[in-house]
């Protein structure tokens, strides 16, 4: 039995399941379920389709370049395994999975962790631009007003003393 990929979401097609198109210059299209076959009717680009896996890994939301990814690909080949060989392989298939997962949810975090940086550093850039609504920009001027009004102040005394 072969899982086959959705042409739309890129998820996974089982046995049974979804919709298979051919065109008429027999390319084969499958689709994982109505919404995605709909969708390539529409002849919506799953690139700009923002819950396909296009779309996730054409943004950088996903991980696109990473070894455990070339495992998956090469899994797709049929090959004729001995009972042990397969035993291993299924084995090797589990772990690169774990190791997939992993480095994916690593890769996640690395997303969020630069993504709460990049806010802080705009908050900081913020707070620089505007630094003049905080200070006061008339503090300079009310001491020099300030200042003007006790010279004046001192010139009536003066004035009232002769
Ligand atoms: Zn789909």
């Amino acid at each position: 039995m072969r899982i086959e990929k959705c042409y739309f979401c890129s998820g996974p097609v089982y046995s049974g399941h979804g919709m298979m198109f051919v065109r008429n210059d027999s390319k084969v299209f499958r689709f994982c379920r109505s919404k995605c076959h709909k969708n390539f009717k529409k002849k919506r680009n799953p690139r700009k389709t923002r819950w396909t896996k296009a779309f996730r890994k054409a943004t950088g939301k996903e991980l696109t370049v990473d070894n455990s990814l070339e495992f998956e690909k090469r899994r797709n080949i049929p090959v004729k395994y001995r009972r042990e060989l397969w035993n291993k392989t299924v084995e090797a298939m589990k772990k690169v999975e774990e190791i997939k997962l992993k480095r994916q949810t690593q890769f996640i975090k690395n997303r969020l962790k630069k993504g709460k940086e990049l806010e802080k550093a705009d908050a900081i850039n913020e707070v620089k631009k505007n630094i003049h609504l905080i200070k006061a920009p008339h503090a300079g001027k009310a001491r020099k007003m300030e200042e003007k009004m006790v010279e004046k102040l001192q010139e009536d005394v003066e004035m009232g003393e002769d």
